[in-house]
């Protein structure tokens, strides 16, 4: 079936009194954006309370699905047909040619369910109903009327012009990109933390993203993982940008200097004030990352304090509570998985003890610190001053 144009559906937005128009504006901004990348012309239009996109010349179907179903803040998108108000029979022999076209000879159970967005109808919905459903039962046989529980339901808009549609493809869902500033996401190679990133930037939240690494002890291959997943969680964040620090001799500097029981703790408080510094300087107003209670040792709720310790700015952990597995059908979802399971080491991995503290207070841990004073302090200053960013 030739499909020229998309309804596009919303719903949180819809409901958000006096910023509705701004969260819709977004919403078309972001459309626009991403279809840039697809092949052919789109025009994104916002009428009465419906986005619409409408192909200008051939397109590829599967690929602006693709994309739009990667754009937050659209809750459903619908392929439809839209004709003019010619009168009911007119109507009537539209609706048929598209079931015809749409459905052929095949056997299923409909209900039409119109809507007159357009009061001066001069018909009232249920008659319109009765009417549009007889002549599809009479033009298709194989059809059946099920009030109830029909296979499927045959939607009329009477607007301005008249939309047709049965399907509805879901959308992410979510809120619509820059409506609610931006965050650091601290992004390793693992499973967790891009699905930590997609999850804040769901709601509206653009991301940049700040990877640690350690060469000689990491390798570029994981460093190139790293950049993969950007990728994927860009596809529905839009742009990101990477920040990669080297971390080496800061991680040197504390396995020389601090009891290895305490390393993982210590690093990762460096990692998050790093993270809070870059996040200052680049206009983000929290730090993301994708911890969950329990998890590992540097993730009991005493390590998390600890850790948050260093920071000023919010640290959002949307999968604080959620189990592996759900993360993994998430990661999966996303399509992350495949690449978050390649076997690369990230910096963690190659400094852990074997015997890590599980409930590190405070109190020693700034003890422990202390043996870094006057070192460590210019070597977090060289890699902030040479990192490398790497726009996604
Ligand atoms: P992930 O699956 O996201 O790697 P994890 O289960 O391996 O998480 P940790 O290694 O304890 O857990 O890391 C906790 C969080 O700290 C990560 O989710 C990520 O946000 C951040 N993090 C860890 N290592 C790095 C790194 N090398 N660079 C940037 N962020 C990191
Ligand atoms: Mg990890």
């Amino acid at each position: 079936m030739d499909i020229k144009l998309f309804l596009i559906k919303y719903s949180e937005i819809a409901i958000k009194g006096k910023n509705r128009y701004m969260f819709e504006d977004m919403l078309v901004h972001q459309i626009v954006t991403r279809l840039k990348s697809a092949e052919g012309q789109f025009s994104v239009t916002k009428t009465a309370g419906r986005i619409y996109v409408e192909a200008l010349t051939e397109y590829d179907y599967d690929e602006v699905i693709g994309i739009l179903t990667k754009i937050f803040g659209i809750v459903g998108i619908c392929p439809i047909v839209q004709v003019e108000d010619n009168g009911i029979e007119a109507l009537a022999a539209d609706v048929v040619a598209y079931m015809q076209e749409k459905y052929g000879d095949k056997a299923f159970t409909f209900k039409v369910m119109s809507r007159r967005a357009r009061k001066n109808y001069p018909i009232l919905s249920n008659d319109v109903n009765a009417k549009l459903g007889e002549a599809i039962l009479m033009n298709m046989p194989n059809t059946k009327v099920n009030v109830h529980d029909p296979d499927l339901y045959v939607y009329v808009e009477i607007r301005e012009k008249i939309n047709i549609y049965t399907e509805t493809i879901k959308g992410a869902g979510g809120m619509p990109l820059g409506s609610n500033g931006k965050s650091m996401l601290l992004l390793s190679g693992g499973i967790d933390s891009p699905v930590a990133g997609w999850m804040v930037s769901k709601r509206g939240v653009t991301i940049e993203a700040v990877y640690f690494h350690a060469p000689p002890y990491t390798s570029d291959r994981a460093k190139q993982k790293v950049v993969d997943l950007a990728k994927i969680v860009s596809e529905y964040s839009g742009h990101i940008r990477l920040h990669v620090i080297n971390f080496t001799d800061i991680q040197l500097a504390i396995y020389d200097n601090c009891p290895h029981d305490e390393l993982t703790i210590i690093m990762r408080r460096y990692m998050m004030k790093i993270a809070e510094h870059l996040a200052k300087e680049n206009g983000c107003l929290a730090l993301i990352t994708g911890e969950s209670i329990g998890q590992v040792a540097s993730q009991t709720i005493q390590s998390l304090a600890v850790t948050n310790e260093v920071c000023t700015l919010p640290v959002l952990r949307p999968l604080i509570a959620f189990d592996k597995q759900d993360i993994v059908e998430i990661s999966e979802k996303i399509g992350a998985y495949e690449t978050s399971i390649q076997p690369y080491e990230d910096c963690c991995t190659i400094f852990v003890a074997k015997h890590p503290v599980t409930k590190p207070q405070l109190k020693f841990i700034t003890h422990s610190e202390e043996k870094l004073v006057g070192i460590i302090e210019p070597m977090v200053e060289e890699a902030i001053r040479t990192e490398e960013i790497i726009e996604v």
